[in-house]
């Protein structure tokens, strides 16, 4: 064994890497494409009409002042945000992408012999985030049609369980719980246990499909909301997000986290993005229309996919990863589904018209070709 390994956590020296994907520019080098150019990039259910403008022009503006370190306290951001949630400043807590609120809850409320119960189809990060701090994942199976089951979550909690995370709308499946169904959650759900919802697309939902999951924590109740600019505000390359918490939960975020962990252009770029209601009408008019479009299409071609209330589809194809190669070679990018337990699907996130019906041609080719089957 290399030193380092000997002196690692053992817990750390076992744990799976993170594979990120090859950047773009190196896809098209391979396949022999002389640019990006044509390239639909359907992976990462990223905002396909890009950045917000607005939090474009605060971008331009902040650069000359990137000799500076940013403003620790968010001040300027954490005001904004309070007044458009009506949440108490204190409740608030900013990251590097809501992925690092994951990480900071982790820091707080997880160690040896602890744990967290989620889906076993729900968004990785978690599971991972708790094999780090040396806790355990109670992963419960999902429902037929991949919605969390709550009510066997709330069974599968132990005494030593303390975050249950739930994603809303759930990543990679597209599912939503209904308000009423979180409510009859929390009733059931021990009070030693915060409840995390991760609520990365809930500004796709229809305001009745919303849960009031921001009430339960002004009520003081343990329970966590996290929010992001990465997806329809169209930030996600600058890792910006953050935790809605009852002031003394906030407090101990605040206590894990690092002087500077929010970027002085992401700063910026979210209070101007949290202003831009038309871009946010904008990216909620396309996913809509895209995903409408790809159900009808679908559906039309007898290929299976899960009905989805976020940006991005769960298709059904045959041998995911087959498929997910021949499409790039098609000059499109989707995100097989083999690291979730789901080797015959493939998750395609909503991009522009034209990339959508480019992605759906594809499609239609490699498996007319029998690719997957
Ligand atoms: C995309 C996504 C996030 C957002 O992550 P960031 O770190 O804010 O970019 C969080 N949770 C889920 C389920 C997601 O799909």
């Amino acid at each position: 064994m290399n030193p380092f390994d000997r002196l690692a956590n053992p817990w750390v020296r076992h744990l799976a890497s993170y594979e990120p994907g090859k950047p773009i520019e190196e896809v098209a080098r391979e396949l022999g494409f002389s640019s990006v150019e044509g390239i639909a990039k359907l992976a990462s259910n990223e905002n396909p009409l890009g950045p917000s403008p607005r939090a474009l022009d605060a971008m331009r503006k902040a650069a000359a002042e990137m000799h500076r370190y940013p403003d620790g306290s968010a001040f300027y951001l954490t005001r904004a945000v309070a007044k458009a949630l009506a949440v108490d400043e204190r409740s608030l807590v900013f990251g590097a992408g809501s992925n690092e609120l994951i990480e900071l809850l982790a820091h707080v409320f997880l160690g040896p012999g602890l744990s967290i119960v989620m889906a076993d189809r729900a968004f990785v990060v978690y599971r991972l985030v708790a094999a780090a701090q040396n806790a355990g994942t109670i992963a419960v199976p999902m429902r037929d049609g991949f919605t969390h089951d709550l009510a066997a979550m709330a069974e599968a909690v132990t005494p030593k369980t303390r975050l249950v995370f739930i994603a809303n709308p759930n990543n990679p499946t597209g599912t939503a719980v209904s308000p009423a169904e979180i409510e009859a959650f929390l009733k059931r759900v021990p009070d030693h246990v915060i409840t995390v919802f991760d609520e990365a697309y809930v500004e796709l939902l229809d305001e009745s499909e919303r849960p009031e999951s921001l009430r339960y924590v002004r009520e003081g109740r343990p329970v966590v909301v996290l929010r992001t600019f990465s997806k329809v505000y169209g930030l996600a390359g600058l890792r910006i997000g953050y935790a809605v918490a009852p002031p003394p939960c906030a407090a101990l975020l605040h206590r894990v986290r690092q002087p500077f962990n929010v970027n002085a252009m992401a700063l910026a770029a979210a209070e101007a993005a949290l202003e831009d209601h038309a871009h946010v009408e904008r990216t909620r008019r396309v996913v809509r229309e895209g995903l409408a479009f790809f159900e009808r299409e679908l559906k039309a071609l007898g290929i299976p996919f899960v009905p989805s209330k976020a940006n991005f589809l769960l298709v059904r194809t045959g041998r995911g990863r087959e498929v997910f190669q021949a499409l790039q070679a098609e000059k499109v990018i989707v995100r097989p589904m083999d690291g979730y337990g789901l080797p015959d699907y493939v998750r395609i996130t909503i991009g522009t018209p034209e990339e959508n019906q480019q992605c759906l041609e594809a499609l239609k080719k490699v498996l007319s070709r029998g690719v997957g089957a």
